[in-house]
């Protein structure tokens, strides 16, 4: 059945999950590969990529092998050419020799002959959409319709006897579309939008559909997680629309290395995850292909036997996001000194110190200014430092350390933490700017409210969700909220914390929601859900709070832990993972593969070490021209392998510098951000 995407469907009113309040993990048709089934009831699976070069066969073979010790359940091979197919036979040959029956997939671009040529050795062969039969120069140009059905049948000409190949074989198929590298007929008709993605991916299931071929697994990859993360939604709306049950390979492209490449992994995968859509996953990082595994496998293990669930007891109150393009939710504007939040205020950051083992309290102000005076390009302080303030002795500190930042870092506010056991509250709202209450139950000082508004403070408002629901916590904030503002207090900020990410995403929409019935615009403090460890804590925190954040919804954030230097620098990156607040340069990496022409983890570390300290510039580092001027997506500078041993250099999509030998290609790329006015030289010369 054709699908009619030019048809007034308001995109709002299509749903993509059964509810935004609830959990229940979307149920597709299982695809099955080679041995692995993916989909239906099947556990998400967790799949990655070879960065051998395919044809040096034991060394591709000894990869994937490696992969597989760690728990890789899909390996991938890029195919770039009908010999580079024929080597993945020889690969399958090895591996099976030693007992290694993983399914191996072929990735392809440009090359349907050497798609026809993979299908014989693997157990599903991955195109793209965007490049299968298109040609690699985009071309601005109007479409009629008549000469768009023409593109379209000359597409079916050269894809259907894939398909066909496929179905007789019994092996599957990915259409892989990513935004990054769409063909010119949907750039010129739909533009770089997650609509056009979708409908990248619908003429290629169509023509699959026509010949009855259903083992089709779907992928939206973008190396934005906002746009990946509308795009995924959108085709699944689309395909629930026209009951199509596809099963989704989730991914976000070029996402980089270490911390920040598991974060935008982590907000985009999670999110949709969050969303129980997804049922196989790889995190792409710019490292050995190992790495990748255990962070997928943490990101897909809370939802692996996740049961439906809901997260409030009524009927879902009315959505007020759009979850298919982005709009921050308006909130009221507030704050007191340099803590203003909400409207088109600057996301905030608020760090807490706290007491870990063996601190002497009086160390908690020398930390807080520590923190507050580290800030350098790239790693900046936290908009306010916290500070308990429920006894006399630790209202002191906070004096002290107002008095210290007012003349040490006057951009820096101070918050005190309050608890019910607060016995005089007036006193400690004259010292800190922010007032932060935290309590899990009703009580509500209005000696509190009563000094926030006299002393003209901000005011935070915290509970918690204690039970399987958000009801009690939301409608807690509720009545909190509507007290303050009628004590005077223009904009009380509101905060849920929770144990897990799903409870922190669900209690926020369904506080957003609530507000919003209420008539409210409370801005929204995101606090990051608790964890044992710091990594957990990364991968939950990416999740949550990025996922809330691509929504739109959010005002400040917060991320809790002993050490605050890590607990604000995951702050930061967050909202810079998710376009949500820009602090330093960004890095679009890709993860390598077979197609590289440099070695791409020393290279992204150099570049990274000499442009680290800039802000709000775009960097792509991309192993080759094939696929990497096109998937380097939005990037401000492009570095781009360009032969063995040549870089060509890029501003914004326009190729400016050709082959550069690549031990001048780092000082050609400074000069070229310095031409631009993206430069500025780093403090103490690095
Ligand atoms: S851009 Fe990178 S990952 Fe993509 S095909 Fe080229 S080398 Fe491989």
């Amino acid at each position: 059945m054709a699908l009619d995407t030019s048809s007034p469907v308001s995109l709002t009113a299509l749903p993509y999950c059964p509810s935004a309040f609830g959990f229940r993990r979307r149920r597709t048709h299982v695809v099955m590969v080679g041995d692995v089934g993916v989909g239906g009831t099947n556990p998400i699976r967790i799949q990655s990529m070879t960065t051998t070069r395919t044809q040096e066969v034991e060394a591709t073979a000894a990869q994937a092998e490696r992969l597989v010790t760690v728990g890789c359940e899909i390996v991938r091979i890029t195919a770039p050419t009908v010999q580079d197919a024929k080597a993945i036979g020889e690969i399958r040959r090895r591996m099976r020799s030693r007992g290694i029956t993983v399914p191996l997939v072929a990735d392809i671009h440009f090359s349907p002959a050497a798609a026809m040529e993979a299908a014989n050795h693997v157990e599903k062969v991955r195109i793209n959409p965007g490049n299968f039969a298109d040609s690699r120069q985009f071309a601005i140009r109007e479409y009629t319709d008549r000469e768009y059905e023409q593109e379209l049948e000359r597409i079916e000409e050269r894809f259907t006897p894939l398909v066909l190949k496929c179905k007789a074989l019994g092996i599957a198929m990915r259409v892989g579309t990513n935004h990054g590298s769409l063909s010119d007929r949907i750039m010129n008709r739909f533009g770089d939008t997650p609509l056009g993605m979708v409908e990248s991916a619908l003429e290629f299931l169509r023509i699959c559909q026509k010949n009855g071929y259903p083992d089709v697994i779907l992928s939206m990859k973008a190396s934005n997680p906002k746009v990946m993360i509308q795009a995924y939604r959108l085709l699944v709306a689309r395909m629930d629309e026209i009951g199509m049950t596809f099963p989704l390979h989730l991914g976000v492209t070029e996402a980089g290395n270490d911390e920040d490449g598991r974060i935008k992994s982590a907000v985009g995968i999670g999110a949709l995850l969050d969303d129980g859509l997804g049922d196989t996953i790889r995190v792409s990082l710019t490292e050995e292909p190992e790495a990748e595994i255990p962070v997928a496998a943490r990101l897909a293990a809370p939802y692996q036997e996740a049961a439906e669930r809901r997260f409030v007891s009524a009927p879902d109150p009315r959505e007020t996001r759009d979850p298919y393009a982005f709009t921050r939710r308006l909130a009221s504007e507030g704050g007191a000194g340099t803590w203003r939040i909400g409207g088109r205020e600057t996301m905030r950051a608020l760090q807490a110190i706290t007491a870990s083992n063996g601190t002497a309290p009086a160390g908690l102000v020398e930390r807080a200014v520590a923190l507050a005076t580290a800030a350098r390009p790239g790693a900046p302080a936290p908009d306010a430092v916290e500070l308990p303030g429920d006894t006399a002795e630790q209202r002191g500190e906070l004096r002290e350390l107002a008095a210290r930042l007012a003349t040490e870092a006057p951009t820096v506010s101070v918050a005190a933490r309050l608890t019910p056991s607060a016995d005089h509250p007036d006193e400690a709202a004259a010292g800190a700017a922010v007032i932060h209450w935290v309590s899990p139950d009703p009580p509500l000082p209005d000696a509190l409210l009563r000094a926030v508004a006299a002393h003209e403070r901000a005011l935070i408002l915290e509970t918690r969700v204690d039970g399987p629901t958000a009801d009690a916590a939301v409608d807690r904030l509720l009545a909190w909220a509507r007290r303050s503002i009628a004590a005077g207090i223009a904009a009380p900020s509101l905060a849920i914390s929770s144990q897990d990410a799903s409870t922190t995403i669900r209690a926020y929409r369904l506080l957003s929601a609530r507000l919003h019935e209420a008539g409210l615009a409370c801005p929204l403090h995101l606090v990051a859900p608790a964890s044992d460890t710091p990594y957990e804590r990364l991968l939950r925190t990416s999740v949550a709070l990025g996922g809330l954040l691509c929504d739109g919804i959010g005002d400040s954030v917060e991320v809790r832990g002993e050490d605050e230097r890590p607990s604000t620098r995951l702050a930061f990156n967050v909202l810079q993972a998710s376009g949500a607040r820009i602090s330093k340069t960004e890095y679009v990496a890709c993860p390598s593969c077979g197609r590289t022409l440099f070695d791409l983890q020393p290279v992204t570390d150099r570049i990274k070490s000499v442009t680290g300290h800039l802000t709000g510039v775009k960097i792509a580092i991309m192993g080759c021209i094939v696929n990497g001027p096109g998937e380097m997506a939005d990037a401000d500078f492009g570095y781009v392998g360009g032969a063995p041993g040549r870089v060509n250099l890029y501003v914004g999509k326009e190729c400016v510098e050709k082959n550069v030998p690549q031990e001048q290609a780092d000082d050609r790329l400074i000069a070229l951000l310095k031409a631009h006015g993206a430069w500025t030289e780093p403090e103490h010369g690095g």
